[in-house]
């Protein structure tokens, strides 16, 4: 923690409460760094069980008159919200890299992708429809409606600050819910900027509400009475204890955890597209991302074909402050992080992984100050070693030798997590049966990280997700949504007389 006398410049992140910036009660504070530089560019409140109370508060007396509006009229403020961040999507790219670290135009196709789900939470009137029919028995019909929550949450990861909140409250809001957001205290700024922007779109005071904080405010959160529903993105050991938490306290809860996502190479895919794509997922935004590829599968000649190009391409990566023309590669988060990272690698050494290429000793001119770790490539990892069974997240590709397409496929199925898998090959009969038989939640053939587009939903499997709905998508909706079902008649069409046995249809 730095010094009070350091704080008084500091720029202060606050909460948004009521579709107002709000002073928090709190007194605990978290400095934000800048980790191209390693200095505090500010610092963000902890909000205590109070300020998690007065935005709950706020979201709980929108809800009537939010959940009344039309969904046609919820769904015109969501676009003219979607104009807005159009607009500023840049101002949101600068100020994620500002605080991520991640490189410009990887913060700027973040913004994309949020944006790809706020168009899709603009059709909501036509996601909304229920089914009808008609004479299910005589004179009477049947049909089925979906109605918002109430009041919803989200807490999400340091990762996606402007991506990840945007799977959850652009479809919660549209629904009719209103919504709490908990962004990262690593990175907190964007989330600020996008509730002026709905602020900004006209949504009614108290629709959208940011606390930021720590485990402080999310358990005030998931014990608060009038949430009613909890959505998660994070590591896997929270994202189950905020499940098994949430559930204990009668909520919803969706819970998206980590990944170790492998990518195969079979010996006859295209070696160079298997190569480019392995540098790209493995260390675009730093290995910060969960479906980052964090291992490669390869098959039999594939590894001699693969490995000396990628040792090449990851020795002469663009390292650097991601807001620099041409680099490749931004710093790691945290100091925190990076020394886990680095004691990761060190680890999967001394468990027998050979280091082709050791980002460890990295130091970038001009930034001796920030968090900057080199790409690191492992080879002859094998399956058990922590090197591959940990999540590192981080810009480490740790490589694995096989046989066979069989052998590969049991690599990916020994391994907790299931968020996403790829596979690279020429052969239309193996992708087939790839698809078919991973049991993954997310897969790519021929593409490195198959994030679902947003009408499709975002989830892995196994220990990579607590719940059982999907991120955005249909999902989504259904998770923001609980169905009533109607059966109606009319009174000239009412039997005479109480009915004792089973109604069935007449
Ligand atoms: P994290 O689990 O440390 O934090 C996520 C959120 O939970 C943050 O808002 C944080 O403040 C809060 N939190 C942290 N510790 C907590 C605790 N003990 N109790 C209650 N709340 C707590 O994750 P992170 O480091 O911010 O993000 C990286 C992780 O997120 C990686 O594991 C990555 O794989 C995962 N992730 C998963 C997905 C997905 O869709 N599956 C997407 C993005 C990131």
């Amino acid at each position: 923690m730095h010094s009070p006398e350091q704080t008084c410049s500091l720029s202060q992140i606050g909460n948004h409460i009521a579709g107002a910036p709000a002073t928090a009660t709190s007194t605990r504070r978290q400095a934000v760094f800048d980790p191209a530089t390693g200095a505090i560019s500010g610092e963000v409140v902890l909000s205590n069980a109070d300020d998690v109370s007065a935005a709950v508060a706020a979201a709980k007396a929108a809800f009537p008159a939010w959940a009344e509006t039309p969904p046609i009229r919820r769904a015109r403020l969501m676009n003219r919200f979607l104009g807005l961040v159009n607009q500023h999507k840049d101002a949101l790219a600068r100020a994620i890299t500002l605080e991520h670290g991640k490189v410009f135009n990887d913060a700027q196709g973040e913004v994309e992708r949020a944006i790809d789900v706020i168009e899709f939470a603009c059709g909501m009137p036509q996601l909304l429809k229920g089914d009808h029919t008609e004479q299910v028995s005589t004179g009477i019909d049947n049909w089925t409606m979906r109605q918002p929550l109430g009041v919803v949450a989200g807490i999400t990861p340091f990762n996606f600050p402007v991506m990840v909140p945007a799977w959850m409250y652009p479809v919660a809001i549209a629904a009719g819910n209103t919504f709490v957001l908990k962004p990262s205290p690593l990175d907190p700024s964007p989330t600020l900027l996008a509730a002026e922007l709905m602020r900004e779109a006209g949504f009614p005071a108290g629709v959208f509400n940011v606390v930021q904080g720590d485990k402080v405010a999310v358990d005030a959160l998931l014990e608060h009475p009038d949430v009613a529903a909890v959505s998660f993105v994070g590591s896997t050991p929270v994202a189950q204890s905020i499940y098994e938490t949430g559930a204990r306290h009668g909520k919803r809860v969706q819970a998206l955890g980590g990944a170790k996502n492998h990518l195969i190479v079979m010996p006859d895919a295209d070696i160079g597209q298997a190569v480019d794509a392995l540098i790209g997922a493995a260390f675009g935004s730093a290995g910060e991302r969960c479906m980052a590829i964090s291992v490669a599968v390869l098959v039999g000649t594939a590894a001699d074909a693969v490995l000396p190009r990628l040792a090449e391409r990851a020795r002469t990566l663009k390292i650097g402050s991601g807001l620099a023309a041409g680099v490749e590669m931004g710093p790691i988060i945290s100091a925190a992080a990076r020394q886990r990272i680095v004691d990761g690698i060190g680890r999967g050494i001394a468990e027998g992984a050979v280091p082709v290429v050791d980002g460890r000793g990295l130091s970038v001119a001009g930034h001796e100050g920030g968090f900057f770790l080199g790409a690191t490539v492992l080879d002859q990892v094998r399956p058990g070693m922590g090197v591959h069974r940990e999540e590192l997240f981080g810009p480490v590709l740790a490589c694995v030798r096989v046989a066979s397409f069989e052998e590969a496929l049991a690599v990916v199925h020994g391994h907790e997590y299931a968020n996403g898998v790829s596979l690279y090959t020429r052969d239309g009969g193996v992708a087939r049966e790839f698809a078919r038989r991973v049991q993954v939640g997310m897969v790519g053939v021929n593409v490195p990280i198959p994030v679902p587009m947003a009408w499709h939903g975002f989830g892995g499997w196994k220990r990579s997700l607590f719940g059982d709905m999907h991120a955005y998508g249909e999902e989504g909706v259904r998770f923001y949504t609980r169905q009533k079902s109607v059966m109606q008649r009319w009174p000239d069409s009412i039997a005479k007389g109480a009915e004792f046995a089973m109604p069935v249809a007449r």
